[in-house]
């Protein structure tokens, strides 16, 4: 078997693995040997479905030294006055060119497409070609790095969790662009952002929200996009950070803690007389938000067991429904919510967010803490991984995640430099505004909230 040598050999060429190759070759010499099964970078996104977007600014997604988009402004659509926000295409054609103008032209980054890493990440370490059948054995000086911990899963590769019989018109959310004659009615299967984008999808399309009915094992509470805004609109995300801060500080419970939320207009839910179960960080615009309020087919039963011709079988019940009914499957969840593990582990480096979501800007404060610091004890203290966001504390888990990451870690001029550096980071390039009082003020505020909020958000992760 050939065998070839590298400082540092990376498993998936996603999002996370593009931004922390980018960062890691960014700040030295490193020598890097990306392997991903798909036949290009991009991960999941090349599986998306045609209407999806980035629930965050391009701004502030993508690698550190490349922009995504130009920065602009939506003009219309749902995000009036946002930061214009990537659809897939763009955001694959965008990895492509970051692989073939950054990464490889810098003569440090070699990229085995086609190829399942089939090693242990330990000790042995084997990719073999999809189209060669071909195995390459890479010996590793440094690290391996992991990128598929957290194991994205889309509508289009997923297998469904229950049974569907032959003649039911069922299909992922992807295959709704394809319809060539209008259904009796839309059953959307999942409580999730892609359920929300498909029948924010449909809505905007012209479909009455009266032909649309949502099952929903679970209700989720939303994040609104106007307070995570980059660049010129960063002084309300600073004061919004300040505000979920102030409240974090003095919520006495979870409840209490999305009460105080939801009144203060930073979280959101599509119906009032439910508590939602779910927080995935999901993020959406006001006008998405009131879109889906006027759905009111919602079916609160648990998950789906059987999709049948006529009745649809679920954990808590049965809903009738008919052959002309298109059933739309939007319930791949899209990580694995497994227990995190030290980023830095030896010869092993696990790729998982810091702050909640943010995939991009977490995976590349990796690379740049790896580039930069040589001590493990060291990176992990600055590289605190955040759980898979699920249920409505995990928002506690990514605020504590964004006091260490942006607060804390800034304290370290190395890293404080990094973070007013990177495009990746939301509140970025605060430099440029040392004369506005108004991000001056909520800055101040911050520093003065983050102690009693970090407290008690651990007083409530304990409790
Ligand atoms: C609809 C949707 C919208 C989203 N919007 C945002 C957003 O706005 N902002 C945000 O931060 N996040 C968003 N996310 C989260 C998103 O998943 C991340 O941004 C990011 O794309 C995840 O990248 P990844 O590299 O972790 O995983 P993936 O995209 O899954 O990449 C992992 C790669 O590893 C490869 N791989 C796995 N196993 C092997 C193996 N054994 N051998 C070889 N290759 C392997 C896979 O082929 C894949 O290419 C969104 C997710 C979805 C589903």
């Amino acid at each position: 078997m050939k065998t070839i040598d590298t400082d540092y050999l990376v498993v998936g060429a996603g999002a996370a693995g593009m931004a922390f190759t980018d960062a890691l070759t960014g700040e030295g010499d490193a020598d890097v040997v990306m392997v991903d099964r798909r036949a290009a970078p991009g991960g999941h996104w090349h599986d998306a479905y045609p209407f999806v977007r980035l629930h965050q600014p391009s701004a502030t997604y993508g690698v550190n030294s490349r922009p995504l988009g130009h920065d602009a402004i939506d003009t219309m659509g749902s995000d009036v006055g946002l930061y214009e926000r990537a659809t897939a295409p763009e955001i694959c054609g965008y990895y492509r060119k970051v692989l073939d103008e950054v990464l490889l032209p810098s003569g440090q980054v070699r990229f085995f497409g086609m190829c399942d890493y089939v090693g242990d990440f330990a000790r042995e370490h084997v990719f073999t070609s999809r189209l060669t059948g071909i195995s390459t054995r890479v010996r590793v000086r440094r690290k391996v790095v992991d990128t598929t911990y957290l194991e994205v899963a889309v509508p289009a590769t997923h297998k469904p969790a229950f049974a569907i019989d032959a003649d039911v018109r069922f299909m992922p959310v992807g295959e709704l662009v394809h319809l060539d004659a209008a259904p009796s009615g839309y059953t959307i299967l999942g409580g999730g952002k892609t359920a929300m984008d498909a029948c924010y999808w449909l809505l905007e399309n012209g479909v009455e929200p009266a032909r649309i009915r949502w099952i929903r094992p679970r209700d989720s509470w939303v994040l609104p996009r106007t307070c995570f805004q980059p660049l010129a609109l960063v002084g309300p995300t600073l004061e919004a950070f300040a505000q979920a801060l102030e409240i974090l500080g003095q919520a006495v419970s979870v409840e209490d803690l999305y009460l105080q939320l939801e009144a203060g207009g930073l979280a959101r839910r599509f119906d009032r007389t439910v508590t939602p179960t779910m927080f995935r960080g999901a993020i959406l615009s006001a006008a998405e938000c009131d879109a889906l309020e006027r759905i009111e087919q919602v079916v609160r039963l648990g998950r789906i067991r059987r999709l049948g011709t006529d009745r649809i079988v679920l954990e808590h019940g049965e809903i009738p429904t008919d052959p002309r009914q298109v059933h739309v499957d939007c319930t791949a969840s899209a990580f694995k919510v497994n227990p995190e593990r030290a980023i830095f582990d030896r010869d092993r480096i696990t790729l998982q967010g810091l702050v909640g979501g943010f995939t991009s800007f977490s995976a590349a404060t990796i690379g740049f803490v790896e580039a930069t610091r040589s001590d493990d004890v060291e990176k992990n203290r600055l590289c605190v991984p955040t759980r898979t966001l699920d249920q409505p504390s995990d928002w506690i888990r990514a605020y504590r995640g964004m006091i260490h990451t942006n607060l804390m870690n800034a304290a370290d001029p190395d890293m404080a430099a990094w973070l007013e550096r990177t495009r990746l980071n939301i509140t970025g390039g605060l430099g440029r505004y040392q004369d506005d009082p108004r991000i001056q003020a909520a800055l101040a505020r911050i520093a003065g909230l983050a102690a009693s909020a970090q407290h008690n958000a651990d007083r409530l992760l304990a409790s």
